[in-house]
């Protein structure tokens, strides 16, 4: 078995950026991903000869934001501004019409293809040998030259080695899914275990259509609910002026939400729609209902039941002990700026990486 520079456990944005990094400071690696996609949080709806991806999980980068725009230009990936133009909506009773009101214009942009375009720019770069989808780790050990690490096979052709470990996951999840407790500090372990995984207990509905009739009514497709189950919509067309679509999030907290089928959740997000800009809301094209709380290596349990809070976590009190073990973390939840966002992620990394580079393996 060969032994690569870096292993990288998680190929969301992080794991795939970082071994974009590492391979142009020619150190080898192997990425290994539980799940059998590429992208984690960044996920889009699958395009169409006629529809660009929509988005399922991030959307948005806002104009303080530059490693981003700089990252879709190295890709050759477009950008949009969110659509915005018109009138907002307040649902605040069953049956009472929503009230109208002058659109809330705050500037974002969105990825054009949808943000899992950027995942796929990235892999399309690696060496596919070097990628390994469906290789969940749960098993981490410390070796005299750095890292083994294993999935829950006793097999030992699932066993790979590195010199470095770089855990490209957010920190609870490899907390409650791997050994990795066992290696730390507790210092390092509460401090890890603090940082809630950003937007993983969210679910999303989206609806597209042929027409963009809420635009066509004056409205921005922008809607804040007390009634539900949206408690907030926006225009999530896929381009500017293409891929029509409306999404929500979905204010039904995940637990009750595991009460419910997804075919009455579908039927109460539509049904919200057309309460809300007319019968053709109702007649969706294709509908997408992407419940992130249900996904085992992007949400724990801890994530589950807590009001929605930044993580949080500086790393530098813990430098000595992660330089010793050779361990590295880079998911967006440890970024030092823009934490839990796309932009965090590529902070993160880039310090991760940086670090690693400093005193290669
Ligand atoms: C609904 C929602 C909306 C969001 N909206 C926005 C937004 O508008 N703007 C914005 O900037 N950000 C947004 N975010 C956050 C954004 O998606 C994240 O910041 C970003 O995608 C994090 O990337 P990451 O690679 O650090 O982590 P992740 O995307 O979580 O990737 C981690 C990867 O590690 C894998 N993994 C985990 N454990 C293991 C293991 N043991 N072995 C192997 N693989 C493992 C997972 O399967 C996953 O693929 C949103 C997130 C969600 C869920």
């Amino acid at each position: 078995m060969q032994t690569v520079d870096v292993i990288i456990i998680g190929a969301g944005l992080s794991g795939l950026y970082a071994a974009t990094l590492l391979q142009q400071n020619g150190l080898s690696y192997q990425l290994y991903e539980a799940s059998t996609h590429l992208g984690g949080r960044l996920r889009s709806s699958p395009a169409t000869a006629t529809v660009p991806g929509i988005d399922l999980g991030a959307a948005w980068f806002w104009p303080h934001q530059s490693k981003v725009p700089a990252l879709l230009t190295q890709l050759g990936l477009g950008h949009f501004s969110q659509y915005v133009a018109g009138d907002a909506l307040y649902q605040t009773a069953p049956d009472t019409p929503a009230e109208r009101f002058a659109g809330m214009p705050g500037l974002s942009y969105r990825v054009a293809g949808g943000t899992a375009a950027i995942p796929a720019a990235l892999a399309a770069r690696l060496d596919p040998s070097q990628l390994h989808l469906g290789h969940p780790i749960t098993q981490l050990q410390r070796t005299p030259n750095g890292w083994q690490v294993a999935g829950d096979t006793a097999n030992p052709q699932d066993t790979y080695h590195g010199h470095h470990l770089l855990l490209a996951a957010p920190p609870r999840v490899l907390l409650q899914r791997t050994n990795l407790a066992a290696l730390l500090s507790p210092p390092l372990q509460r401090a890890l275990r603090q940082q809630q995984t950003w937007m993983a207990a969210q679910a999303k509905f989206v609806a597209s259509y042929e027409q963009a009739f809420w635009r066509e009514a004056g409205l921005a497709g922008q809607v804040f609910s007390r009634i539900g189950p949206m408690t907030e919509i926006h225009d999530a067309s896929a381009a500017e002026d293409a891929g029509f679509a409306l999404f929500g999030f979905i204010g039904v907290p995940a637990a009750q939400r595991s009460q419910i089928s997804p075919d009455a959740l579908r039927q109460g997000c539509l049904q919200q729609l057309a309460q809300l800009f007319g019968p053709a809301a109702a007649q969706a094209s294709a509908t997408y209902l992407q419940d992130w709380a249900t996904e085992a290596w992007l949400c724990t349990d801890d994530d589950l039941t807590e009001a929605r809070r930044h993580p949080d976590i500086n790393l530098k009190p813990y430098a000595a002990e992660l330089n010793e073990l050779r361990l590295s973390f880079a998911a967006t939840e440890v970024a030092q700026q823009e934490a839990g966002y796309i932009e965090g992620a590529l902070y993160a990394v880039e310090q991760a990486v940086a670090a690693i580079t400093q005193s290669p393996p």
